[in-house]
């Protein structure tokens, strides 16, 4: 495995940052996550604007241009001959002093990890999950705004900790008003009347980039589709439920808190949902 580490294709063993790096000491920094499927990198345009745009949010810059950026992920993705690929992009803030003060930290590092992609379980995509809400509320909009993809994730991991402690592989986040937000890595959707409804954007969610390719693909199905707060009584009541994201891709959801959703089986929206995303994911992004 070949590591591109600020301009250098290292192995592993030599992919290493200092540990003064901001990153490490206080979160700061941000990242991405995406796909490559048959030799194309899914969504790498939408990846890297979202990857800018929390940079930008955090007064991050970051030492490549977009289209550098873009050439690197596309030949770290090659040196490693993968045509399938879980891609993480890193940007750090860089090696500082011991203090928060992010202009200590001349020179941010840029990461790039591609390795093959660990799958969810397919008996998930076929049963669906059962999913708990869990007592840590989502970080505010006004505090941290889950927009930014930063590498401050405890929110999501004290989430993700309540879940293992529970059994759950994957749970649910309310905001301090108690509206549904999102998984600890997931976004969430609900069928409502044959209506799919996602929570917007300004509730407090990652404005995930397979939840925007759903809601393309569920309009060109003529589905309806909108961006609406609701809580938890609308999912245990909702006709289907799903979370969506880059590694998971559509997860069906056939349990909320102990409540069957729907017959208690992937609905005919999600699977349908489902089956268009993979053939979408299959077909499209930027080659090789
Ligand atoms: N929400 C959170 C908190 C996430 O970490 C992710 C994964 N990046 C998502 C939603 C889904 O986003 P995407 O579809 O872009 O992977």
């Amino acid at each position: 495995m070949l590591i591109y580490l600020d301009g250098k294709f290292v192995p592993p063993e030599e992919a290493k940052v200092s540990v003064f790096d901001h990153g490490l000491l206080y979160g700061d920094g941000v990242f991405e996550g995406i796909r490559a499927y048959n030799g194309r990198v899914f969504k790498l345009t939408e990846h890297l604007d979202r990857l800018y745009e929390s940079a930008r949010s955090i007064l991050l810059d970051i030492p490549l241009s977009w289209k550098e950026m873009e050439a690197a992920v596309l030949e770290t993705v090659r040196r490693n001959g993968l045509r399938d690929a879980y891609i993480r992009l890193v940007v750090t803030r860089g090696a500082g002093d011991l203090g928060l003060d992010p202009r200590k930290c001349p020179q941010p590092s840029v990461i790039i990890i591609a390795d093959k992609i660990t799958l969810w379980p397919e008996e998930l995509y076929t049963k669906g999950l059962k999913v708990k809400t869990v007592a840590t509320r989502r970080n505010a909009v006004d505090t941290l705004n889950p927009r930014i993809k930063s590498l401050n994730y405890l929110n999501n991991i004290l989430a993700k900790i309540e879940a293992n402690l529970m059994g759950y592989p994957e749970v649910v986040m309310l905001n301090a008003q108690g509206y549904v937000v999102e998984g600890t890595g997931d976004n969430i959707f609900i069928v409502k009347k044959g209506r799919l409804i996602t929570p917007p954007p300004y509730v407090g969610i990652l404005e995930g980039i397979t939840r925007a390719t759903i809601m393309d693909l569920a309009r060109e199905m003529g589905l309806s589709v909108s961006e609406d707060l609701f809580t938890t009584h609308d999912l245990y009541v909702a006709e289907e439920c799903f979370l969506t994201g880059t590694a998971a891709e559509v997860i069906p959801v056939v349990e909320v808190d102990g409540r069957q959703v729907g017959q208690g089986v992937p609905g005919p929206v999600t699977v349908k949902l489902m089956q268009a995303f993979r053939e979408y994911a299959q077909n499209n992004g930027t080659p090789l």
